[in-house]
């Protein structure tokens, strides 16, 4: 069964699976598109949900959609928003509603992961559309001690009420600064680290309430929707690393305070993206998107590949390098598996397939798996039909399309052409080391060169 590393047990954990399990991950702010550092968080979730269905374990999945509450961050760094709306403010920006932006680039997000091939989640609230369930949530959070409200009509949560604050990250209570100076604490909250559930405002994407009208915090969107779509315990709940605090810190604590128990099993982090060497975000101007992939003449599948080389707990140091590497092994492994499918039919090479499934459920060790599927591809010994039947098998949780090519006339990949081209002069010119590195050069592509008496060959 699949183990993983529990950030608040800070240790590697097997997931229980003696029914279904339960799984959230904090969706998209859907005020921009996604980059490919925000999906490498979601392809996360993806393969947590194959691997244990690989295990047969049914995986009920929760992603919700950010269209409202989640504030522009504060340039000081400091964890606090601002006033603003992420997505109230970028409608602003391009002159249109917030609710036709927020569909936008929902639309966008659905089509990105579509082309990652990440299993749509059985659950995808919009946390516009559930501000009922926020309500009654704060509503109780008041009712139980652990939230006040403020003359403004704002609600704060009372974290001094909730004293196991921090697990997650180790930002314990006593330990976390006051986030500004002393005197420049908001004098609405009992204590500096509490923060708003309710905020007062008005405009589109406001709502009436006891309190006023004004809209949800982001994290309390959060607590309300698990809870609603996947019930009072549930087993996982992913996001990226910068979440842990205080994102989940304080959805853990609504949560819990809600209801008086431990609500989540297991809280599980991926680790951030990097893009030639620095962080990729919009404020450093170092995005890139999947439509950069595809325009750049790259498969989307070559993305998730590239993240199935790398650990999801190491920091990932995409390159445009190794994003073409991953694109030539993609379609190397597509055009052998259509050439194994026309060999005799052969059982799967059981001991691969489960190094490669034990791999999977070694908290996520897909670098090893991807290890032991190039020596399979290699392994001569091995039935080319038990090679294909081993690599479909596998491709259930991989996801990158290896049997798209079966029974298609072969085409040759982007530059292959050229390259069989220089082959023919390096060959017509006596230069066979050049001729025999081409050749090398043509096989990672999946194109087999041959010579023959009327020249060279390829398959
Ligand atoms: P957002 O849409 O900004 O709320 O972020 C969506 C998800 O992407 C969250 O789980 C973040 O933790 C995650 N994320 C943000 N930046 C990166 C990055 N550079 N690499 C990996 N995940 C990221
Ligand atoms: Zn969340």
């Amino acid at each position: 069964m699949l183990r993983i590393y529990d950030t608040r047990a800070r240790q590697v954990e097997e997931i229980e699976a003696d029914r279904a399990v339960r799984m959230y991950t904090c969706g998209p702010t859907v005020y921009r598109h996604a980059h490919v550092g925000n999906l490498r968080t979601y392809v996360l979730s993806d393969l947590i949900r194959r691997v244990l269905e690989r295990r047969r374990v049914r995986v009920v999945a929760c992603r919700n959609i950010t269209d409202v509450g989640h504030l522009v961050e504060d340039p000081s760094g400091d964890g606090e928003g601002t006033d603003e709306d992420k997505v109230v403010a970028q409608a602003l920006a391009e002159g249109r509603s917030p609710r036709e932006l927020a569909r936008h680039y929902e639309d966008a997000f659905v089509a990105d992961t579509a082309a990652l091939n990440l299993r749509p989640p059985e659950h995808a609230p919009r946390a516009s559309e559930t501000v009922d369930l926020m309500i009654e949530l704060i509503a109780r959070l008041v009712e139980r001690g652990h939230a006040y409200t403020a003359p403004d009509g704002s609600v704060f949560f009372d974290v001094q009420s909730f004293p196991s604050y921090g697990e997650i990250s180790g930002n314990r209570l006593d330990a976390l600064r006051p986030a500004h100076r002393i005197e420049a604490v908001d004098p609405r909250k009992r204590f500096h680290a509490d923060w708003a559930l309710w905020k007062p405002g008005d405009g589109e994407l406001t709502w009436d309430t006891p309190w006023g009208r004004g809209f949800p915090g982001w994290h309390v969107e959060c607590s309300a929707m698990s809870l609603r779509f996947l019930g009072s315990r549930f087993d996982l709940h992913l996001g990226g690393i910068d979440l842990r605090f205080p994102h989940h810190e304080d959805e853990r604590a609504q949560s819990n305070a809600a209801t008086g128990h431990e609500v989540v099993r297991h809280w599980v982090h991926g680790e951030h993206l990097l893009f030639d060497g620095r962080k990729m975000a919009k404020s450093t101007g170092n995005v890139v998107l999947l439509s950069d992939v595809v325009a750049a003449g790259l498969d989307p599948l070559a993305v998730r590949l590239a993240f199935l080389e790398h650990r999801y707990r190491q920091q990932l140091n995409l390159t445009w390098d190794t994003l073409r590497a991953a694109d030539r092994t993609v379609r190397r492994w597509r055009a052998r598996v259509a050439e194994w499918s026309e060999s005799p039919s052969a059982p799967m090479a059981a001991a691969y397939a489960e190094r490669v499934e034990s791999a999977f459920d070694d908290d996520l060790d897909t670098p090893a798996a991807l290890r032991i599927l190039r020596e399979l591809e290699r392994d001569e010994t091995v039935a080319p039909g038990a090679k294909f039947e081993t690599f479909l098998h596998l491709d259930q949780v991989l996801a990158l399309d290896l049997s798209s090519e079966i029974g298609k006339p072969k085409v040759l990949p982007p530059g292959a052409a050229e390259l069989l081209a220089a082959r023919e002069r390096a060959r017509e010119s006596g230069d066979w080391a050049a001729s025999d590195r081409l050749r090398d050069e043509l096989a990672e592509m999946g194109v087999r060169v041959s010579d023959t008496p009327e020249g060279q060959i390829w398959a």
